[in-house]
C-alpha cells in the first residue's frame, strides 16, 4: 500500500491544503498552517486511505501501518525531545478525527493521551503544577472511557464519569471545574478509574503505546457512529471516503490563568461583517468553548487579558485570510502566554454572510468574479429571501412587554413558533400542534441534529456564538438564539421560566435571529430586504445594503451563465414575481388551474358532461374568453420572453364533482340529472389516474379542446401583439409517447394558428413542441423531433414512470430507501442519475433530427442546484422551476458554467 503516514512540523512537513482527500480537511491544513510558518504543534496524519482499508478488512489495520506509526511516532518524540510514557520528559498527544469534509462535533477526538499514574506524577513534577496535571488525567480518562471504552451513561442516567466529577463538586459545594485543587481532582480521577473497572472488569490500560493504537480504533470506528451517519446522510457525504486520524503534541491551555483555549472566525459568520469574530475560555482545554459549560468571553476581552497572545492571534487572521482568500474558522490554544493554532477551514456561514463576504472579497481585490460566484453554496441564496419581523409587530411586542430575554444573534432571521424541549418529541409536536416549533435546549449536541432540522428555529440557554447550535443553525440556515442566559429551562417540569415568566412546553415565542431578542407569543413576520426591493417595492435600494449585494451577486451570475433560468408560472402575478427574480421566460405554464377559478369549472363540468362534439363545442365557447384573458395577461408580463404553455394534462374525472353536495350544486345549475353526473363520474373514474387517459390522450380523443386552447393562445398572442408587445409563445403537447400522438396536435395547433391569424389580420412566430416525460419519448426523441420544435423534460413524471414509483405512494418506502442507502437521495428532489440517462438520450436524440432543438426542464429538479449542474452538461438550454428558486438556479447554473470551464482549462 502506499504511505499511509504523513508528517508536519515546522522543519518538516508532507501534507499541503490540497490533499483534503487523503489527509481529510483538519489533516492537511495543519501541514499547510505548517508551510506558512503558523505556530502548530507538530504531528502526523493517518490517511483515510488506512481508514477505508480498515473497514474493508474486518476493522483491521493494513500491513505495515503499525510500523509506519512507530517510525512516525519516534520522529515526533524526537522533534519534542519527549518521549511517551517516558517517566523524565513525558510526550502527550491527541487523536484528532478528521474527514473530507468537516463534519463539526461529529466524530471524536482524545485529549492528553499518554498520561498513567506514573506519567502524571512526572507531569506534575515536571510542571510544579499538580492540579493541573490531574486536571489532564480526568479529562483523559473522560474522553477515553468514552470514546474507545464505550462507557457512556444508561438512559435516563447521568454520564458515569460526569456524575464522579459532579460528586466531588457537590461535596466541596464548588460550582465551576475550574474551582477543583489538585486533591480534589485527584478524587476524580479515581472515582473515574473505579468506573472503568466496573463497567469493563478491567483496570483503565496504562500503556501509552497501547493506548496510541486503542485511540486511533477508536477514531477509525467514530466513522461509523450513529451520529456521524446521520450527519452524512443529511449532508450526503458518501460512507466510503473514511476519516484520517490525526496524531499531535498537546499543548496546554488549562495550566492557568495565563492560558486558554478558543475559537475564533476571520469575518462574522452570521452576517458576513469584516470583523474578527471570536470566543475563548481562560485556564480550560478542547471543547470547553464550543461545549458550553461555561459562557465564554468574547475575543476582544483577550486583548486584555493576554494582550501579546490575542495581538499575535490578529496577526494569524490576517495572514490566514490573505493566504486561503476566504473566511475561516480557526482553533487555538495558549498555554502560557504562547499562542498555538490547532485547525482551520472555511468557516460554516449563513447564507446572507455568504453573498456578503463573497462580494466584499470581490471588492477587496481578494477573489475575482468566478471564485466570488463558486464561494456561494446555491441553496443558501434562499436565504436571503425569508422573512424577518414585521417592525411595526416587534415595536408592539416591545411596547407590551414581551421583550423578555436577549442571547447570542447565532442565526439570522425570524422564527415564531411553539416551544418544544426535546429533539426526539419535536417531530410529533409539530405533526400533532399542526403549528411550527421553537426547540429550546439548555444546550445542544450532535444527538440534537434531528430536532434541529424540524424546528423552525433554535434557542439555547448556555453556549457562545460558536457552539453547536450557532454552527448547525447557520449551516442548516435555521433562526437561532444562542446563550440566553435569562432563560431558564427545566427539562423535568417541561417549561422555562424567563424573569418572572413561565414558558409551557406548547406556548408560543418568537425568536430574532439577527438581534438575539427573544419575545413572548406569535410576532408577524415581514419580508426580507431583497423580497421588499424587488416584490413589495417597499424598500429603496439604497437602504438596503443586503438587497444591492444579492443584486450584485446576481449580475456577475447571468454573466458567467450559459444556460438561461425560466419560471413555472400559471398566472400574471407568478410571472412579475419571477421576473424581478430574474427569469428569462416561462418554461411551463399550466393551464389546468384556470379552469378551477371562478364559474369556469361549471362550463369545463358541461363539456365533460356533453354527449356530442356540438355541445362540447358550446361549453368549450364559454371557457375561451376566461383562458384567452389569463394567456393576454401573461403575454403582457413577460413582454417577449419566451412563454411555454402546456395543453391541459389532469384525467377528465378530476373536474367532474365528486360529493353529493356539489353534485347537487352543478345538477341545479345545469339541470343535467343527479343520476348522469354520477353514471359519468364512474365512466371517467381511472383506476391508475397517473397512467391513464390525461395528457395529450384527451387532446386526441378531445380535438376539440386542444383547438380551444390554441385559440385563446393565439388570439392572446395577436391582440398583445397588435399593441406593440412583443410575444413568443411556445405551445407544448404534454404526455407524448409516440411522434403520431403529436403530429395529431401538432396539425391541430398550427392550422388553428393560420385561422387566428387570417382573422386578426397580424402574424406572430411560435414554436409548437413537446413535454418529454414518457420514456419511450426519450428513446425515440430522434422520431418526434421531426414534429416537435423543442423539448422540456417533465422530469417529475420521468422519474415517476422511469422509476415505476408513484409520486402519490412513494414516501410510504422512500424513506427506508434512503435510511438503508439503497438510493442515495429522493428521485423526485435531485435527478436521479439512470433518470438522466434518459434525459440524455432525449436531448441527444431530439438534436440528431434538429441539431438546434431547444431543451429544457420544466421538473421540480429545475431549482435544485445539483440537478441544475446535471441540466448544465447535457446540454440543455435552459431550466425551469418555481418563482422563489429562480435566483438559486441562477447561480447554480453560473456555477456548472464555470466548473466546467475550469475542468475544460485543467483537461487541456
Ligand atoms: P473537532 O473535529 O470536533 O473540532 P478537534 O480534533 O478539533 O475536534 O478537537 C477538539 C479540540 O480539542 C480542539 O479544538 C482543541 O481545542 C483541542 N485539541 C485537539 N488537539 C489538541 C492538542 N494537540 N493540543 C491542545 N488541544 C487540542
Ligand atoms: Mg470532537
Ligand atoms: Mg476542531
Amino acid at each position: 500500500m502506499a504511505k499511509m503516514v504523513y508528517r508536519f512540523s515546522k522543519d518538516f512537513v508532507e501534507g499541503d491544503k490540497d490533499m483534503k482527500n487523503l489527509l481529510g480537511g483538519k489533516g492537511a491544513n495543519l501541514a499547510e498552517m505548517c508551510r506558512i510558518g503558523l505556530a502548530v504543534p507538530p504531528g502526523f496524519t493517518f490517511t483515510t486511505e488506512s481508514c477505508v482499508h480498515y473497514f474493508r478488512n474486518g476493522n483491521t489495520w493494513a500491513p505495515g501501518l503499525e510500523a509506519e506509526m512507530d517510525s512516525a511516532v519516534e520522529w515526533l518524540e524526537k522533534v519534542n525531545g519527549k518521549k511517551l510514557g517516558d517517566t523524565a520528559n513525558p510526550l502527550l498527544v491527541s487523536v484528532r478525527s478528521g474527514a473530507r469534509a468537516s463534519m463539526p462535533g461529529m466524530m471524536d477526538t482524545i485529549l492528553n493521551l499518554g498520561l498513567n499514574d506514573t506519567v502524571v506524577e512526572t507531569l506534575a513534577a515536571a510542571t510544579g503544577n499538580r492540579r493541573f496535571a490531574m486536571d489532564s488525567y480526568r479529562r483523559f480518562i473522560k474522553m477515553f472511557g468514552d470514546v474507545v471504552l464505550g462507557i457512556k451513561g444508561k438512559k435516563g442516567e447521568h454520564d458515569p464519569f460526569e456524575a464522579a466529577l459532579e460528586s466531588v463538586k457537590h461535596r466541596t459545594g464548588k460550582k465551576l471545574d475550574t474551582e477543583l485543587d489538585a486533591a480534589e481532582l485527584e478524587e476524580v480521577v479515581k472515582l473515574e478509574k473505579a468506573v472503568v473497572l466496573e463497567r469493563t472488569g478491567k483496570p483503565f490500560p496504562t500503556d501509552p503505546r497501547e493506548q496510541l493504537k486503542l485511540a486511533i480504533d477508536a477514531v477509525f470506528d467514530s466513522w461509523m457512529n450513529a451520529r456521524a451517519i446521520e450527519y452524512r446522510r443529511i449532508y450526503r457525504i458518501p460512507e466510503d471516503w473514511g476519516t484520517a486520524v490525526n496524531v499531535q503534541t498537546m499543548v496546554f491551555g488549562n495550566m492557568g490563568n495565563d492560558c486558554g483555549t478558543g475559537v475564533a472566525f476571520t469575518r462574522d459568520a452570521a452576517t458576513g461583517e469584516n470583523v474578527f469574530y471570536g470566543e475563548f475560555l481562560m485556564n480550560a482545554q478542547g471543547e470547553d468553548v464550543v461545549a458550553g459549560i461555561r459562557t465564554p468571553l468574547k475575543i476582544a476581552e483577550m486583548a486584555k487579558v493576554m494582550p501579546h497572545a490575542y495581538d499575535e492571534l490578529v496577526e494569524v487572521r490576517t495572514k490566514l485570510e490573505n493566504h486561503y482568500h476566504d473566511m475561516q474558522d480557526l482553533e487555538f490554544t495558549i498555554e502560557k502566554g504562547k499562542l498555538f493554532i490547532l485547525q482551520c477551514r472555511s468557516g460554516k456561514r449563513t447564507g446572507l454572510a455568504a453573498v456578503n463576504i463573497a462580494i466584499d472579497m470581490l471588492e477587496e481585490g481578494m477573489i475575482d468574479e468566478e471564485t466570488a460566484i463558486t464561494r456561494i453554496e446555491a441553496g443558501q441564496v434562499m436565504f436571503l429571501l425569508r422573512p424577518i419581523f414585521n417592525t411595526k409587530a416587534v415595536k408592539a411586542a416591545a411596547d407590551e412587554g414581551r421583550q423578555v430575554a436577549k442571547g447570542l444573534p447565532a442565526g439570522p432571521g425570524a422564527a415564531t413558533g411553539r416551544v418544544a424541549f426535546f429533539s426526539d418529541e419535536i417531530q410529533a409536536q409539530v405533526a400533532a400542534w399542526g403549528d411550527k416549533a421553537i426547540l429550546v435546549r439548555i444546550e445542544t449536541s450532535p444527538e440534537d441534529i434531528k430536532g434541529m432540522e424540524t424546528a423552525e428555529g433554535i434557542l439555547t440557554q448556555r453556549g457562545g456564538m460558536t457552539s453547536h447550535a450557532a454552527l448547525v443553525a447557520r449551516q442548516r440556515g435555521k433562526v437561532c438564539v444562542a446563550g440566553c442566559s435569562e432563560i431558564e429551562v427545566d427539562y423535568k417540569t417541561r417549561q422555562m421560566k424567563i424573569g418572572s415568566h413561565i414558558v409551557k412546553e406548547g406556548d408560543w415565542i418568537s425568536i430574532d435571529g439577527s438581534t438575539g431578542i427573544v419575545y413572548l407569543g406569535k410576532i408577524e413576520t415581514a419580508p426580507s430586504e431583497v423580497i421588499q426591493v424587488l416584490l413589495d417595492k417597499t424598500l429603496d435600494p439604497k437602504d438596503a445594503p443586503n438587497y444591492r449585494k444579492f443584486a450584485r451577486l446576481m449580475e456577475i451570475a447571468d454573466k458567467y451563465t450559459r444556460m438561461s433560468v425560466r419560471t413555472n408560472a400559471d398566472n400574471p402575478l407568478d410571472s412579475v414575481r419571477a421576473i424581478a427574480f430574474g427569469a428569462k421566460g416561462i418554461g411551463l405554464c399550466r393551464t389546468e388551474h384556470m379552469f378551477f377559478e371562478g364559474d369556469r369549472i361549471t362550463s369545463m363540468r358541461k363539456m365533460i358532461m356533453a354527449d356530442n362534439e356540438a355541445d362540447r363545442r358550446k361549453a368549450l365557447a364559454e371557457l375561451l374568453p376566461y383562458q384567452r384573458e389569463d394567456f393576454y395577461g401573461i403575454f403582457k408580463a413577460m413582454n417577449g420572453y419566451p412563454v411555454t404553455i402546456r395543453l391541459l394534462d389532469p384525467p377528465l374525472h378530476e373536474f367532474l364533482p365528486g360529493d353529493d353536495k356539489n353534485q347537487k350544486d352543478f345538477s341545479e345549475k345545469t339541470g343535467i340529472s343527479i343520476a348522469a353526473i354520477k353514471a359519468r363520474n364512474e365512466d371517467l373514474h381511472e383506476l391508475n389516474p397517473m397512467l391513464g387517459h390525461r395528457g395529450c390522450r384527451l387532446g386526441n380523443t378531445y380535438p376539440e379542446i386542444t383547438e380551444m386552447q390554441a385559440r385563446a393562445i393565439f388570439e392572446a398572442a395577436c391582440d398583445a401583439a397588435k399593441e406593440g408587445t412583443p410575444v413568443n409563445p411556445e405551445v407544448m403537447v404534454p404526455l407524448v409517447g409516440h411522434v403520431n400522438e403529436l403530429k395529431m396536435q401538432a396539425d391541430i395547433i398550427r392550422t388553428t394558428a393560420d385561422k387566428v391569424f387570417v382573422e386578426k389580420g397580424v402574424k406572430v412566430d411560435y414554436l409548437v413542441g413537446t413535454m418529454i416525460e414518457v420514456p419511450r419519448a426519450c428513446v425515440t426523441s430522434a422520431q418526434i423531433a421531426e414534429v416537435a420544435e423543442f423539448f422540456s423534460f417533465g422530469t417529475n413524471d420521468l422519474t415517476q414512470m422511469g422509476f415505476g414509483m408513484s409520486r402519490d405512494d412513494y414516501a410510504k418506502f422512500m424513506p427506508i430507501y434512503i435510511e438503508k442507502g439503497i438510493l442515495k437521495h429522493d428521485p423526485f428532489a435531485t435527478l436521479d442519475d439512470g433518470i438522466f440517462e434518459l434525459l440524455k438520450l432525449g436531448v441527444n436524440g431530439g438534436r440528431q433530427t434538429r441539431p438546434q432543438l431547444k431543451c429544457g426542464i420544466c421538473g421540480e429538479h429545475g431549482g435544485d442546484p445539483d440537478s441544475v449542474e446535471l441540466c448544465h452538461s447535457a446540454g440543455l438550454n435552459y431550466v425551469s422551476c418555481s418563482p422563489f428558486r429562480v435566483p438559486v438556479a441562477r447561480v447554480a447554473a453560473a456555477q456548472a458554467n464555470i466548473a466546467e470551464k475550469k475542468g475544460l482549462k485543467m483537461a487541456q
